[in-house]
């Protein structure tokens, strides 16, 4: 099929690169001129493990990037909407690049020919697409939903780190569907994906996102809850995670406890949840404990830290890890910021390093802390070490000889962390 995708960034470029690899002739759209040209050099413009030898094979043959939308989405079948969706203080949704791309969209076709298939793969609240995609649609197309084109929406539960494995291979495909004919669309264009496929109307298609993510960012704070309890108790809550995980109901999966979620879905989403409900006149308090509890779990480690040496004042201390998470160099909501910024405000000395995510935090903190290029350079002068993110080269004993360490993320076994001066947030 012909396909044109509105937003290349975690997204809409890793479903571009992932229908191309099934045969589909894609058009990445975006308005940073930036992005398009390094796309169309085959250049990924973020970390992605196994991006770049995708985009190679791609770009020059079925894939290609440009900023003009009518031209993209003229000749298109199906036309994705992948634009970022934040939120705004109160945790409110912040729809502005969707309408803005929704609106390019409609105006694209509005002389086209056929009957295009929209299919909105951004995370937007239940409701949206009703409510906002579809007028916006039919006003600047003059065009009728269900009638002169269809509209599906399809959520993308993706892991950043591991997104193109995810999307080429997903547990299931979720279509939202206005009518029967627009989903048939979608399932078509998935035909190829081993992947059982859930048709469900538009809201629950939104909702399910939402109830993922929701439901994960819970887990994570309730293991943290409870390693925070484990913590006084002298109990390694790795070990009751072990115990727990067996258990089917459970599982073992996101039961590591430490500093928390980040990057640009849980947080955000977990808030505008929230306050969906709070229109509608259901207090979430669960939900707000959740958010709660992980906006508090990077201060403990800096309370750790207080605790053992006191007044962090002018103290050498290192960040290992800035990127949420490993094997990617995003860092938005990363809890390496909220340590970054509280060392700062205690007046210590910041220096910091992360394999890939070095140059977003420079953009962030600019010459208010240090850059190191290699963990060892940047524990050499440290008095005091903070563990923040997982990857693998911080797993090394011997980087860590004569410093006080803080880990966050139990890198460390208890063999490992016994020879050392060493303390974990929930362990
Ligand atoms: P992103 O910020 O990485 O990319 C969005 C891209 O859209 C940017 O390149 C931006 O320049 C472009 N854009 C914005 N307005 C545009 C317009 N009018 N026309 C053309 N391009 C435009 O965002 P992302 O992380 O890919 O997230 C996209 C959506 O998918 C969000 O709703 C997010 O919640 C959801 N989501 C993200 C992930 C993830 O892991 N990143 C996973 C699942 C779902």
């Amino acid at each position: 099929m012909r396909v044109a995708i509105i937003g290349a960034g975690y997204v809409g470029l890793v479903t571009g690169v992932g229908l191309s690899k099934h045969g589909n002739e894609v058009t990445l759209v975006d308005i940073d001129e930036q992005r398009v040209k390094m796309i169309n050099q085959a250049k990924p413009p973020f970390y992605e493990e196994g991006l770049e030898p995708l985009l190679q094979n791609s770009v020059g043959g079925n894939l290609r990037a440009t900023s003009d939308i009518k031209e993209a989405t003229i000749g298109a079948d199906v036309i994705f909407l992948c634009v970022q969706t934040s939120c705004q203080s109160d945790g409110t949704i912040d729809l502005v690049h969707v309408e803005q791309a929704t609106t390019d969209i409609g105006k694209a076709f509005k002389d086209r020919e056929g009957h295009p298939l929209i299919v909105v793969k951004s995370t937007v609240v239940p409701g949206t697409t009703e409510k906002v995609v579809c007028p916006l649609l039919e006003v600047n197309s003059s065009n009728r939903p269900g009638r002169d084109f269809g509209i599906t929406v399809n959520p993308e539960f993706l892991r950043e780190g591991k997104a193109i494995e995810d999307f080429l291979h997903p547990d299931r495909i979720v279509i939202g569907e206005l009518n029967k004919e627009s989903g048939d669309v979608l399932s078509e264009l998935y035909r190829d994906f081993d992947a059982p496929i859930l048709r469900v109307d538009l809201k629950t298609a939104e909702m399910i996102k939402y109830a993922s993510n929701v439901f994960l960012a819970a887990k994570i704070s309730l293991i943290n809850e409870i390693g925070n309890i484990c913590k006084r108790l002298g109990i390694d809550v790795y070990r009751v995670a072990e115990g727990i995980g067996f258990d089917p109901r459970i599982s073992p999966y996101f039961l590591n406890a430490g500093l928390g979620f980040g990057g640009s879905c849980l947080p955000k989403d977990i808030k505008a949840i929230v306050v969906v409900a709070k229109g509608l006149g259901y207090q979430a308090s669960l939900l707000e404990s959740v958010i709660r509890i992980n906006e508090e779990q990077p201060l403990k480690l800096i309370e750790l830290a207080e605790k053992r040496v006191g007044d962090l004042t002018a103290r050498k201390t290192t960040v290992l890890g800035l990127s949420f998470k490993p094997g990617t160099d995003d860092v938005r909501e990363a809890p390496s910021l909220k340590v970054i910024t509280e060392l700062l405000e205690r007046g210590a000395l910041v220096t910091v390093y992360d394999p890939i995510a070095m140059e977003k935090v420079r953009g962030i903190f600019k010459d208010k802390i240090d850059y190191a290029t290699s963990a060892e350079e940047a524990v050499s002068e440290a008095e005091l070490v903070f563990i923040v993110t997982e990857w693998d080269e911080f797993k090394n004993p011997n980087l860590y000889q004569g410093k006080k360490v803080f880990d966050g993320r139990r890198i460390l076994s208890s063999d490992e962390a016994e020879r050392l001066d060493y303390e974990g947030i929930c362990w």
